[in-house]
């Protein structure tokens, strides 16, 4: 049964869409289409940034409401959430083919979370602080205000977590929000937006509007609009940056990735290539993961070892049907995307890598845009598939002599999202983590922790999202001098 939805979420409520064009979201899995909602143009951009604005405006509004009031309404949002996670997170992977093993965790829960977490930020952050002047003459009064409205724009292979991400903080911190969904993963946006309804944020408070670039790219640009926090490629990442450079405006990216898991010369093979921890830091999401550890880094000492383990393991993940529960790989998101991760195989095999496992399409299921698990050794740091972000399951095992040489390769990157390593001794990997440069580092699969800034450097992006210094990002200051 397919779903046709007629309206987008604007102040509240769902109301007709100006434009008459549609976006239909097709099955990674089966390739039969999911069903549609009204692709929305400038006109309907504008009516929902007017939603938002009016509703920041309102002197009794959400802006101006006591931050305890506001968490009480995030709470409340959270707690429909939860009811409603199961049903998202199979409509996330309906659409993208995240297996449900990861989604129902990540999809399905994340976004209570995040809101349970920002609401109690909030009400612990002190709004103002009078604080004595740095010469001494008299006192400074220094006030956060909520930024104002806020342009979310996340990506399609985490569409619940990346939209949370944005709205948690913005939220908490009294703004008021305009979401466009990735264009490939719309359909879970609309139960998103039955939740808002459900928990009774006030009208305008969350506004969704549904569509692709140029959606997006109305939403940057308008002047009611005051703060971008976007998720997606570092290519998309820069013009928003330039866009916004121009206008001045603040903008959050959160872009590509490509970082690497060190495997130090304590480890003991087996047990870290079969754990649970090292498939979610390379493969989580079928490989369709900014954050995902793609460059395996291994110990000349131990090196076939490692490519062995690892090549055993690929064989053995299981590829199927991304509803299953057993499933671990799923479907690329899209018929382009799989042709885009191909094309990457391609190229690796004719720069010389070494296909050790994988590299076609598997002979089950029939239908489905999917790849088998890919792994290439003998790879050198410098070639396409070792630089580019590839997103897939698609993994390189690059020799290292020692741990400078490590760390040397692990940084040889454009990106600078994130990274492992793996190791026996907890104070090693901490050290070698301090010498990467990246915005997060896991030491032996930890996961993110959601009350930490999660972002990147260099070509990964640009500020940060959640924790403190997320929360911040939403709020403007003001010094009063006294
Ligand atoms: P994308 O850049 O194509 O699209 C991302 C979002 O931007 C979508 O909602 C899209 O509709 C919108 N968009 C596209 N062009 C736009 C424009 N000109 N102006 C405004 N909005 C526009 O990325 P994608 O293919 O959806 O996502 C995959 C990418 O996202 C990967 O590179 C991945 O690494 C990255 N990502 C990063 C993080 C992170 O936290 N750093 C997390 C997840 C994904």
């Amino acid at each position: 049964m397919t779903i046709e939805h007629d309206g987008l979420f604007i102040g509240g409520d769902w109301v007709a869409p100006h434009s008459t064009a549609r976006i239909t979201v097709t099955s990674p899995a089966s390739e039969q289409p999911l069903g549609s909602v009204p692709h929305a143009d400038e006109e309907d951009v504008d009516k929902a940034v007017s939603a938002a604005r009016k509703a920041f405006d309102d002197p009794q509004g959400w802006a101006h409401w006591d931050p305890a009031r506001r968490a009480e309404a995030l709470h409340r949002f959270a707690d429909v959430m939860e009811q409603r996670s199961s049903e998202i997170a199979r409509s996330v992977t309906a659409q993208n083919g995240m297996p449900l093993m990861f989604s129902e965790p990540s999809e399905g829960r994340t976004s209570a979370f995040v809101l349970r977490h920002a609401a109690r930020l909030i009400t612990e952050m002190p709004p103002e602080r009078m604080q004595e002047r740095a010469d001494g003459t008299g006192r400074t009064l220094i006030r956060r205000e909520p930024i104002g409205v806020v342009g979310a724009i996340p990506a399609w292979n985490f569409p619940q977590t990346l939209a949370a991400f944005k709205y948690a903080s913005a939220l908490a911190a009294g703004c008021t929000v305009v979401l466009k969904p990735p264009q490939e993963t719309v359909l879970d946006a609309v139960l998103l937006a039955d939740v808002v309804k459900e928990a009774g944020l006030p009208p305008g408070v969350m506004n969704i509007v549904f569509g692709g670039a140029e959606t997006g790219s109305s939403l940057v640009g308008h002047p009611g609009v005051d703060k971008i926090g976007f998720t997606g490629s570092t290519a998309v990442g820069r013009l928003i940056a330039e866009k916004c450079a121009r206008l001045l405006k603040p903008v959050t990216l959160e872009l590509g990735g490509k970082s690497a898991a060190v495997l130090l010369d304590d480890v003991d093979v087996d047990a870290v290539v079969n754990s649970a921890a090292f498939l979610i830091m390379t493969m989580f999401n079928s490989g369709q993961a900014c954050w995902a550890s793609t460059r395996i880094l291994a110990p000349r000492s131990r090196y076939e070892e490692i490519v062995e383990a690892m090549a055993s393991m690929m064989g053995k993940l299981v590829v199927g049907d991304p509803m299953d529960p057993e499933t671990q790989i799923g479907p690329m998101a899209t018929e382009k995307h799989r042709a885009r991760v191909e094309g990457y195989i391609r190229k690796g095999v004719g720069e010389g890598a070494r296909l050790v496992t994988g590299g076609g399409r598997p002979q089950h299921p029939e239908k489905g845009w999917f790849v088998e698990p890919t792994l290439f050794a003998d790879v050198d740091n410098r070639s396409t598939i070792a630089q580019d972000e590839i997103f897939g399951p698609v993994l390189s095992v690059i020799p290292y002599q020692d741990e400078d040489d490590a760390v040397r390769i692990a940084n040889a990157s454009r990106y600078g999202l994130s990274g492992t390593v793996w190791t026996k001794s907890t104070d090693r990997g901490i050290a070698l983590a301090r010498r990467v440069h990246s915005g997060m580092y896991s030491i032996n699969g930890r996961r993110t922790d959601l009350g930490a800034p999660f972002g990147g450097e260099k070509e990964s992006g640009l500020g940060r999202e959640l924790g403190m210094e997320g929360l911040a990002s939403y709020q403007r200051l003001q010094s009063i001098f006294v």
